[in-house]
């Protein structure tokens, strides 16, 4: 190809060919059109003249006219349209390309036996040689960049990075600040240490072997003086010579001696810098990734996408928000110029992310309430006789509760609605009024539970919630389990389909294909973030005809900011008031060797007949080490405290099956205490525990703390919350001393927001919710507050969001959501 042919057709390849080159050089002169003015248009002329096609004349016409234009255009915008622009040239250069066939091969052949005749004329570009480096889409795997193989693809896999747009989305844990770059004779006036970098010549380097990997020493010189740098290998020494020009970046020590760095971050003057002399990102990392080469990474996906990044936010909220364009974002989260620039490119992409959840769960919600539902008597005898029978009055939080609930089932638009409540609120009592409402209005109601124990529980707590009813007003309650007996599944089965049994209490078992209502008219699900999103619905779908109310409850309290992006498709009522009369929990704290007295309480509460947890500390890691670390601590606490006491556990090792038996001899009082990981199990009630021992207690979030206190005290008796910690921060000290002083599930919620952020309770996998890692740093319900905004503001005037300028975002919509549960459709 690259023998130059007499045809006509090589002439106007060549042709074609100097356009491209004057676009590369254009780039490469900083875009100020001179290389277009005097190189790209005579050549377009050239070919618009001797124009094989029309296609190709339209096409060629159409560039000149851009061009014309192209001095009006911002630099950046210049930039793009050069890439554009030779994406067309590109498109149309094969009709000018000499006919493929002997003279391909002439030319080949030609170049192999005279290698130096390829240089007479510019080859052909491939499109690693177009303007800048190859653009390539941020779907494309990361194998398509630079000096990424399978190997380093597989290493890259532990960042949850697999395409190009997931390392532009990798966010940084923080950056350090090296953009102070000093003169070596300023350093002298430094008294403490400071992170700065300077830029100078190697005067030597030394390999000293030694110890592990060695040392490399080097002495830099930037004219006004010289520093010292040590490196803990001799790798440096390798690559590194006298006479290098240098720039180094890191904390300057100038105690003892002549100022010196010790492994700081380098580069070779005249590259790129992405380590030195800026804000530097520090990545996550990974075995086998250094630093430096992420960022070599990063910088890469950043420029092999710098055209095929698509701004999908609409203009008018991009403007409206002040928000930078996403292009620049992107580069900001990396390599900002300023501290002000990262700060606005995160606000960006956190803006992103909560609008695009926002839309989806706002059209979620818009859809559910679109779908017929029923409308259900008030029922009022009904329920005034049920309240009679009680042996307590709802208290004002609860009566709020059930009002919001019964206004829900009465408008004929299904309900879907949150109940959550702090662990002993009450919620069963106000699900079961809202169950009597629809069976009395002839419906059936289904309970799900995540596991047997606590179905078992819910059966039990319904039959004597209903037990003081008139019998023809007394709904039938039965439970179904995975233990429930053949014979007994088939009389539930039977008595359901015909519709003489009003309500089904059980686990997942429900879900499954052979059960069958009659009419299901009301759905409660328990503990909902236990559940799969897919198995949620699922019962919802075993109603023939219309859908039945949905009430899903929760003891996790949940800030009310985060309401609205955990359960933005869900409306939300809340117990936030205890029924009176409790005995509080006592939260005491022990610390260092004051653990002895944990024990003693712990001897003390077993010789009165009652039980104790123990919970173990949280360990990052994962499963298998947790577990293991609970077995340590079973066997620890049996030989050397406890002799005498019989002790179980509980871990993640363990199948549903063995923990099921753990937790019923627990609860039939045959062993006294229970070692458990932080899996333990939510909702359960064990009346006769009335301690909790909470190991590294630091180290749990408040929320989580309250959740394991809220496990004792469920019965009459006194209970205690010890919390151990050893070598507690300042910060876990306050934290733990919170727990100490409040038993409010909300207030601590709120506060384990505003100390932890809100990365314990967007982070669930069962959430179906989208990938939110940026949101669980640095979140904000200001963005929050104006994401909704828009995104109400957007679906009140595009509902479908097929409007020319929303479609880039209804794409963008699409793709996030299906990130997340692949199965459910989003609209
Ligand atoms: P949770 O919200 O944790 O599910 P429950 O519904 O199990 O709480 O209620 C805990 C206990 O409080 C139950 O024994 C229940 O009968 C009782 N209870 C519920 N409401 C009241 C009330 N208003 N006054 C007194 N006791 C109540
Ligand atoms: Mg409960």
């Amino acid at each position: 190809m690259n023998q130059p042919s007499p045809t006509a057709h090589a002439t106007s390849a060549n042709h074609a060919e100097d356009v491209l080159t004057a676009f590369r050089n254009e780039w490469k002169g900083g875009v100020n059109g001179v290389y277009i003015q005097r190189k790209a248009i005579p050549a377009l002329r050239w070919l618009h003249a001797n124009a094989p096609t029309h296609e190709a004349a339209r096409v060629i016409g159409e560039i000149e006219r851009r061009l014309a234009l192209y001095r009006q255009l911002t630099v950046e915008r210049r930039k793009t349209e050069l890439l554009e622009l030779a994406a067309l040239v590109k498109s149309i250069q094969s009709v000018f390309d000499p006919p493929a066939g002997p003279v391909h091969e002439t030319g080949k052949l030609n170049e192999a036996v005279a290698p130096g005749r390829a240089t007479s004329r510019p080859p052909v570009p491939t499109p690693r040689r177009m303007l800048g480096p190859t653009q390539h889409f941020p779907a494309d795997p990361v194998t398509k960049l630079p000096k990424i193989g399978d190997v380093v693809a597989k290493k890259l896999v532990n960042l949850n990075v697999t395409t190009i747009g997931d390392l532009l989305y990798l966010r940084p844990r923080r950056h350090i600040d090296y953009s102070h770059t000093v003169a070596i004779s300023s350093i002298l006036g430094f008294d403490q240490p400071q992170e700065v970098t300077i830029g100078g010549e190697i005067i030597d380097i030394r390999e000293i072997p030694g110890k592990g990997a060695g040392r490399t020493v080097m002495r830099i010189s930037d004219g006004t003086g010289w520093v010292r740098a040590t490196w803990f290998s001799t790798f440096m020494a390798k690559q590194l010579h006298a006479g290098d020009t240098i720039a180094i970046s890191g904390m300057l020590d100038v105690g003892f001696g002549p100022p010196s760095f010790t492994q700081p971050e380098w580069e070779r003057a005249g590259g790129p810098s992405l380590s030195t002399g800026r804000l530097t990102p520090v990545y996550p990392l990974t075995h086998g990734l250094a630093q430096k080469t992420l960022r070599n990474f990063t910088r890469a996906a950043l420029d092999a996408t710098e055209s095929t990044v698509i701004d999908f936010m609409p203009e008018s909220i991009r403007s409206s928000r002040n928000l930078v364009p996403l292009r620049q974002a992107l580069e900001s989260t990396h390599y900002p110029a300023t501290q002000s620039a990262l700060a606005e490119a995160i606000e960006r992409i956190n803006f992103d992310n909560l609008l695009l959840l926002q839309l989806g769960l706002i059209k979620r919600k818009h859809t559910t309430k679109a779908i017929a539902g029923i409308a259900l008597p008030a029922q009022t005898d009904v329920l005034t006789a049920f309240f009679e029978t009680l042996p307590f009055t709802l208290t004002g939080a609860q009566i709020k509760a059930l009002g919001e609930i019964l206004d829900d089932m009465s408008d004929g638009a299904p309900m879907n609605r949150l109940l959550q409540g702090d662990v002993g609120s009450g919620k069963t009592v106000v699900a079961a009024a809202a169950a009597l409402r629809t069976i009395a209005s002839g419906f059936q109601a289904a309970v799900m539970a995540p596991t047997e124990i606590l179905a078992e529980q819910h059966d039990k707590n319904f039959q004597t919630l209903f037990a003081g009813l008139a019998p023809d007003l007394r709904p039938s309650v039965a439970l179904l389990t995975g233990s429930t007996p053949a014979r007994r599944r088939h009389e539930i089965a039977a008595a359901l389909g015909e519709g003489s049994l009003d309500v089904l209490i059980g686990t997942h078992a429900l879900i499954q294909d052979t059960v069958k209502f009659n009419n299901l008219g009301f759905v409660v699900i328990d503990e909902q973030h236990r559940f799969g999103v897919r198995q949620r619905n699922h019962l919802s779908e075993k109603a023939h005809g219309l859908r039945p109310h949905h009430l899903a409850m929760t003891a996790t309290p949940i800030p009310r900011t985060l309401n609205m992006v955990v359960h933005g498709d869900l409306d939300v009522s809340v117990i936030d008031e205890l029924p009176p009369g409790r005995i509080p929990i006592e939260t005491r704290r022990y610390r260092g060797d004051e653990r002895r007295g944990a024990y003693d309480l712990i001897r003390n509460e077993v010789r009165a007949g009652r039980q104790a947890f123990v919970i173990c500390p949280l360990v990052e890691e994962s499963d298998t080490s947790e577990s293991k670390a609970v077995i340590a601590e079973a066997e620890r606490l049996q030989n050397d405290v406890f002799p005498a006491l019989r002790i179980s556990m509980l871990h993640g090792r363990m199948s549903g099956k063995e923990k099921e038996r753990v937790m019923t001899e627990f609860r039939a009082r045959e062993t006294d205490i229970l070692v458990s990981t932080s899996v333990i199990e939510v909702g359960i009630d064990v009346p006769n525990a009335t301690v909790m021992m909470i190991e590294g207690a630091d180290r749990f979030g408040l929320a989580q703390l309250h959740q394991f206190r809220g496990r004792v005290g469920r019965g009459g008796e006194r209970s205690f919350c010890l919390l151990l910690a050893e070598d507690v921060s300042a910060e876990g000290d306050a934290r733990l001393q919170m727990m100490e002083d409040s038993n409010d599930g909300f207030a601590l919620a709120e506060k384990d927001l505003e100390l932890r952020g809100p990365g314990d309770f967007i982070g669930t996998r069962q959430s179906g919710l989208p990938e939110l890692s940026w949101l669980a740093r640095g979140f904000d319900t200001r963005v929050l507050a104006l994401a909704h905004e828009s995104a109400e503001t957007l679906l009140a005037d595009d509902p479908e969001l097929t409007q020319p300028d929303h479609r880039a975002l209804a794409v963008k919509l699409r793709e996030f959501w299906e990130s997340a549960s692949p199965d459910i459709p989003l609209i």
